[in-house]
């Protein structure tokens, strides 16, 4: 655990907690969001998914399936939450919402079985930048839920990759083309990919490609929130 993290966790317990998104007082020290803010986040439902599996992961067949409890939506109460998981330094934001997603995962894709974990890699400079990776967190949420490792190494970037905001799908797929490089060995392994928001899906395609070609069956992504490309 870093030192940074350390303080942080002792400042969560001794200090009192705001809501992340309309800074109200929360009464209890486990959870960022108060309930009023969570019940206002538009949330996916079975048709959605369907739709946005089709668009996003059907035709190049990597990903075998796919799971999003939330809508991300600009300017709402998840932005800001997710926001503070990337910006503020809330390394525990991103465990509570791990946790949060994988008791979503486990009412809604019982039949998944995975046995490894993986985060999407965070760009080498933003890593720099930031000092960690938000998803690493949300995995971390994950594993103690379901009692399953999750690793950090098993997945690389190898190189720089330009922000995707401004391309299309197109441009996407070719940015993102050949930027990791698996750290193992997958053979007959399932695996979970997470992110915190998948837009595109173009990222979480192409680290499903790295991990079948080294072997693995069957590769699920899960993410917090779903956004529209
Ligand atoms: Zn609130």
């Amino acid at each position: 655990m870093f030192l940074s993290e350390l303080l942080s966790s002792f400042k969560d317990f001794f200090l009192p907690r705001f809501c992340l998104s309309c800074n109200h007082k929360i009464k209890t020290e486990k959870t960022f969001v108060c309930e009023n803010c969570i019940s206002k986040i538009q949330k996916t439902n079975d048709e959605l998914l369907k739709y946005e599996f089709t668009r996003k992961f059907y035709y190049r067949n990597l990903i075998d399936d796919f799971y999003a409890p939330f809508v991300f939506e600009q300017d709402k109460e998840l932005q800001s939450i997710i926001h503070a998981l990337k910006y503020n330094k809330k390394f525990l934001v991103g465990k509570f919402l791990g946790i949060i997603l994988a008791d979503s995962i486990k009412s809604a894709k019982p039949e998944w079985h995975f046995d490894l974990i993986i985060p999407v890699p965070l760009n080498r400079l933003k890593k720099i930048e930031r000092n960690y990776n938000q998803s690493d967190y949300i995995a971390r949420g994950i594993s103690e839920v379901y009692g399953i490792p999750f690793s950090t190494r098993a997945l690389k970037r190898i190189r720089y990759t330009q922000s995707q905001t401004k391309l299309d799908i197109h441009q996407r797929q070719a940015n993102i083309s050949g930027a990791f490089k698996a750290g193992k060995d997958f053979t007959g392994r399932n695996i979970l990919i997470v992110d915190d928001v998948i837009t595109s899906g173009a990222t979480t395609e192409e680290c499903a490609k790295v991990i079948k070609a080294r072997g693995a069956l069957k590769v699920y992504a899960a993410s917090i929130a779903i956004a529209a490309l």
